[in-house]
């Protein structure tokens, strides 16, 4: 827009310079001389040119060229006119034309100001439309900027979800899985970050202490000498058979198993020696009966034994067996040594021999009494007896 201005200014200048040279004294002779004002005359011809041929924005640009054309030409046809004045020497004739051509060089400098001025307001009013049109294109670029932020804070958001709540709920899960006593539960967690070894560590911890109840669980329930269960696990599963007896129909039946004379041996031997007797004693009871089968160290040098599904016939097969194996094998002792010991065993069946729990003890009870009473080394069943030779054999 501003290299509309130059042409424009150069031509005021121009049209400007010959308003002054109409007041000199000497302009008609120069006029007659031919020297004004031809120089200036053809730059300014070539000056409307160049601004006719340059493109505009202003449509009313043209029309008031033509305008400024119109009143150049007028100023240029008096000119000629005072001229062919100045030859015929017309004074009256020569002041018209010569205030003609001041008169229309005025009105081309005006309309050039006018033009000039609708430039310039034409300029500030792009300037402004610019200026809003900047502002709107920043509004736009301002909201795109925001949406993107907004989106990528929602992302971030997810992200965030994803890599640390749901995490922290894997571990809550497990929390509450040790919580409720479930200790065998592990949280599985791959998520290599602090997490993961937070959940390693609670893992850990869940171990060692499914490590100590078990040991505690053992503990309350397994005998420290021998390894079989205690007289307390012993109660607890016999009530636990005899209901699982009452509503499932089967029987169950209860062997009472004490070594012979083993005050004897204790007294002999010693009581070290005793121990070691125990502790074969027990392992030879546990491999000998089933997996279902539960034996117990009742007491002292006393035996029992718990057989799930088994009659009459089945625990005197099994007692009869134990107490054969019994008195064939040797027992290795302290120093070496090597002794023979035998057994008494009582045998009962519930729901035949007896229908309570204690009735049914004091019936097995019975019978080991009576395999004693009858010679030792021997299987009674309860309401019935059987002998078998062979007392305690001290090598
Ligand atoms: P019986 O044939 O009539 O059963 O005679 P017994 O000597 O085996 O029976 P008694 O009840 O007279 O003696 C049992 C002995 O068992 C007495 C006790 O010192 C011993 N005893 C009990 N518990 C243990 C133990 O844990 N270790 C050892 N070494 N001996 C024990
Ligand atoms: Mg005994
Ligand atoms: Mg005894």
């Amino acid at each position: 827009m501003l290299e509309e201005f130059f042409p424009l200014d150069r031509l005021e200048r121009l049209l400007m310079e010959l308003e002054e040279l109409e007041d000199r004294e000497t302009l008609n002779k120069d006029r007659q001389n031919q020297i004004y004002p031809t120089k200036s005359s053809q730059e300014i011809e070539q000056t409307f040119t160049e601004i006719l041929n340059s493109p505009s924005q202003l449509v009313e640009k043209r029309g008031l060229l033509l305008n400024i054309q119109k009143e150049w030409e007028l100023v240029k046809t008096n000119e000629n006119n005072l001229l062919i004045s100045l030859k015929t020497g017309n004074i009256t004739v020569q002041q018209k034309h010569k205030l003609l051509v001041k008169e229309h060089l005025g009105g081309t400098i005006h309309e050039i100001r006018r033009l000039k001025d609708l430039l310039k307001n034409f300029q500030a009013d792009d300037n402004l439309r610019q200026a809003r049109e900047l502002k709107k294109r920043a509004r736009t670029i301002t909201a795109i900027v925001l949406a993107i932020a907004i989106m990528m804070v929602i992302l971030s958001g997810l992200i965030l979800a994803q890599s640390i709540l749901k995490p922290l709920k894997l571990l809550n899960i497990g929390v509450a899985h040790f919580g409720d006593g479930d200790l065998s539960y592990r949280i599985a967690l791959k998520t290599q970050d602090e997490i993961e070894q937070l959940a390693n560590t609670i893992n850990g911890m869940a171990a060692k202490l499914e490590q100590s109840q078990q040991a505690l669980r053992e503990l309350a329930t397994i005998d420290g000498l021998t390894g079989v269960s205690n007289r307390r696990e012993f109660n607890r599963r016999l009530t636990v058979e005899i209901e699982r007896s009452r509503r499932e129909g089967h029987p169950v039946s209860l062997l009472m198993v004490d070594i012979d004379h083993f005050k004897k041996l204790n007294d002999t031997y010693g009581h070290q020696s005793g121990d070691d007797a125990l502790r074969h004693f027990s392992a030879l009871i546990k491999k000998e009966v089933r997996p279902g089968d539960l034996p117990a160290r009742y007491g002292g040098e006393e035996f029992a034994v718990i057989l799930p599904h088994a009659d009459r016939s089945d625990v005197f097969a099994v007692a009869e067996r134990l107490r054969t194996l019994i008195a064939a094998q040797d027992i290795e002792i302290q120093n070496n040594q090597r002794v023979k010991v035998t057994a008494s065993l009582g045998c009962a069946t519930f729901p035949m021999d007896a229908e309570t729990e204690e009735s049914l003890m004091a019936e097995a009870d019975a019978a080991l009494y009576k395999a004693k009473k009858s010679g030792r080394n021997r299987v009674c069943l309860a309401k019935r007896e059987y002998f078998e030779s062979s007392d305690l054999i001290v090598s």
